[in-house]
């Protein structure tokens, strides 16, 4: 292996534009005729009158019907497999807030091209053997342990499955095995942070870390920038999700400029959430993917909820896999209040950028009396000031900067740092304990 190459599959990762295109009618081809062993899909094309060759070109895709997370639902749990069941080797299953759960299938294939896209992402991002590499993300049906543990095993490095919570010991492994790159939840690397402080650790003095890969949550431009000057690392945006493997599916390269999703592995699409028609390029929209290289169970015209644009088709790295903005959230993240919509991350980047405040908040809803009411509290960096005027002010000044994001007031609380509950998992950063009019 050349261990110098900015690309660990060069023949994949540098493609043009037209070939990636072609390459992707090939696979998508081949894989609406396996789809054909699925029940699901078999079903689906035949109501609807499609038949696997009506699919000539790319824009042709567009015939396909979305596939959405209640079709997964509804089938569940191996309704929508196009191997047999005896040929899958691994079930992830996300989890379901309401009803049944997903489940992914993946055959041995599967799992290796999974390895791969995650391989290719950490290289990408300067990842080389002689890196330590500690996973601090939940293992188990999660597919953020796994799926990084076995990606970072294919780029050959010591891995580390720390796995999540722990903190001290997380810290412990940092320092006793000289991990010098971590791939954590972005909330859960402030709490990283905290505890460090609270030991008298200098991440940048005391530890080898150099990389960190943070996502599976949606995050600022501005909590990145923290995260990176409070550890003196380089923080990547990782992007996945179970239906389509899990991590692996974009990343962003050393440009920061958006997250690369891999064209060889999927087509994306950016459509209107209520219409369904795409939007113009560069206009934000719900992320659509469709699995060209998937076994077991691909999906077609997958609807990710997730809300993005597309930001460009070329970068100085030299790949021309399409770059895509970060998730400014999923859909159902949006809050309707007193009519405005507002996402998290609005106020997320507002926060951020008090240089008194931590990078923990949480948002809470509620109605008081006729008034539906939004709550930010927020923890204080370190206790700067005792001195109350100080405190009311920032106050003030935080509120004003929300209203004018906004559009309405919210209930500003500073509290002290430590003070939030910390999940293990994906942060929670809205509670609505609004009243529900029947
Ligand atoms: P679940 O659906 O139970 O949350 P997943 O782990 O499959 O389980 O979550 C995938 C979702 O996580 C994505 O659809 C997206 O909303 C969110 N997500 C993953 N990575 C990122 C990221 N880098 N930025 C923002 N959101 C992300
Ligand atoms: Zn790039």
């Amino acid at each position: 292996m050349d261990t110098k190459s900015e690309y660990l599959h060069p023949e994949m990762e540098t493609l043009s534009i037209e070939d990636i295109r072609k390459l992707q009618l090939e696979r998508l081809k081949a894989t609406i005729n396996h789809c054909m062993n699925s029940e699901f899909y078999k079903k689906r094309f035949a109501e609807n009158g499609l038949k696997p060759e009506d699919i000539k070109t790319l824009d042709d895709l567009k015939k396909i019907p979305f596939t959405t997370k209640q079709d997964l639902r509804d089938n569940y749990p191996f309704g929508l497999r196009s191997i047999e069941l005896k040929d899958c080797v691994r079930l992830h299953s996300s989890s379901g807030t309401t009803g049944n759960p997903t489940v992914i299938l993946h055959s041995q294939k599967d799992l290796d091209e999974w390895a791969n896209a995650v391989a290719r992402c950490l290289w990408m991002v300067g990842l080389r053997p002689d890196d330590v590499f500690q996973n601090s993300s939940g293992y188990g049906m999660f597919t953020g342990g796994l799926g990084f543990q076995y990606g970072a095993e294919r780029l050959g490095m010591l891995t580390v499955p720390a796995a999540a919570g722990n903190t001290l010991r997380q810290i412990k492994f940092i320092k006793d095995f000289g991990t010098t790159a971590i791939h954590a939840v972005p909330s859960y690397v402030t709490r990283i942070k905290e505890v460090m402080d609270q030991q008298g650790i200098d991440p940048k003095k005391d530890t080898k870390l150099k990389i960190l890969a943070i996502g599976a949550e949606p995050h600022s431009e501005a909590q990145r920038k923290r995260i990176e000057e409070m550890l003196g690392v380089k923080a990547y945006n990782s992007f996945g999700m179970s239906e389509m493997c899990g991590p692996g599916v974009a990343f962003e390269c050393k440009e920061q400029n958006g997250l690369h999703f891999w064209e060889d592995y999927y087509i994306v699409e950016i459509v209107n959430p209520e219409t369904l028609e795409p939007v113009p390029e560069g206009e934000i929209g719900e992320l659509v993917l469709t699995t060209i290289n998937r076994e077991a169970m691909p999906l077609l015209r997958y609807r990710t909820r997730d809300l993005t644009r597309i930001l460009g088709h070329d970068c100085p790295c030299g790949r021309h896999h399409v770059r895509l903005d970060r998730m400014k959230g999923r859909s159902d993240d949006m809050m309707v209040l007193r009519g405005v919509n507002i996402f998290p991350i609005q106020i997320e980047t507002i926060l951020m950028q008090f240089k008194e405040l931590s990078t923990n908040y949480l948002i809470t809803l509620t109605t008081d009396g006729d008034n539906d009411n939004m709550t930010v509290e927020v923890e204080l960096e370190d206790l700067f000031t005792d001195d109350y005027t100080q405190l009311e002010k920032l106050t003030k000044d935080i509120t004003r900067a929300l209203k004018d994001e906004i559009l309405l007031t919210p209930h500003v609380k500073l509290i002290a740092k430590g003070t939030l509950p910390v999940s293990e998992g994906k942060a929670v950063r809205v509670v609505d304990k609004r009243k529900v009019y029947e």
